[in-house]
Formats: structure tokens, C-alpha cells, sequence
């Protein structure tokens, strides 16, 4: 079987009772937030992240600085808003 170049996969990954262990470090399943992610990799019935083993942990500060699916915004009162990219393509457009 080929393996694509530049497509993580989490072979050789072993499941373990803190977490999926993979070259040493032991990674969370994804969260919520991270659904519609591209680094999102699945691994048996769970997903999870190569770019972050805890996504969790990414997300408890705001937003995933490497989310493919969404983008972090600070607004004027100096919050965080999430925009998903699509919606936000197509509101650059409409304008
Ligand atoms: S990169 Fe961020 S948003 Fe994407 S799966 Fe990983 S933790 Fe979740």
C-alpha cells in the first residue's frame, strides 16, 4: 500500500489507559471544537489530533491557533469570537 506523502497517520499508535500513546506522547481525543478540523485523524472509533495532543487543553484558551475550520477574531470589546471560514469567505464576498 502507498502511503501518500504529507498525510499524518497515527501507524504504530498504541491505545493505552491515559490515551492513545503515540511516539511517546499520550494524546487526547479531539473536542467538540474541533469537529470539521483537517487535522483531524481517526484512529479506530475515536479522532484525534497530530497537531495537538490535547485539544482539549488548546481550546480551554480560546482557539486553536491551528484549526484549518475556523479563525479567531478579537473584537473591539476584546473578546474572542470564532468564525467559521466558509461563512466568513462568503461574507468577504458580499461586500
Ligand atoms: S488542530 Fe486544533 S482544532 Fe484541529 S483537531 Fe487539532 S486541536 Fe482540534
Amino acid at each position: 500500500m502507498a502511503k501518500k506523502k504529507g498525510i499524518v497517520s497515527l501507524e504504530g499508535a498504541v491505545k493505552t489507559d491515559a490515551g492513545l500513546t503515540y511516539k511517546g506522547v499520550v494524546m487526547e481525543p479531539v473536542v467538540e471544537q474541533c469537529e470539521g478540523c483537517e487535522r483531524i485523524v481517526p484512529f479506530e472509533d475515536e479522532q484525534f489530533c497530530p497537531t495537538y495532543a490535547q485539544p482539549a487543553r488548546k481550546w480551554a484558551g480560546g482557539v486553536c491557533n491551528f484549526a484549518t475550520h475556523v479563525r479567531a477574531e478579537v473584537d473591539k470589546a476584546g473578546k474572542v469570537k470564532v468564525n467559521p471560514l466558509k461563512a466568513s469567505k462568503r461574507a468577504a464576498r458580499g461586500r
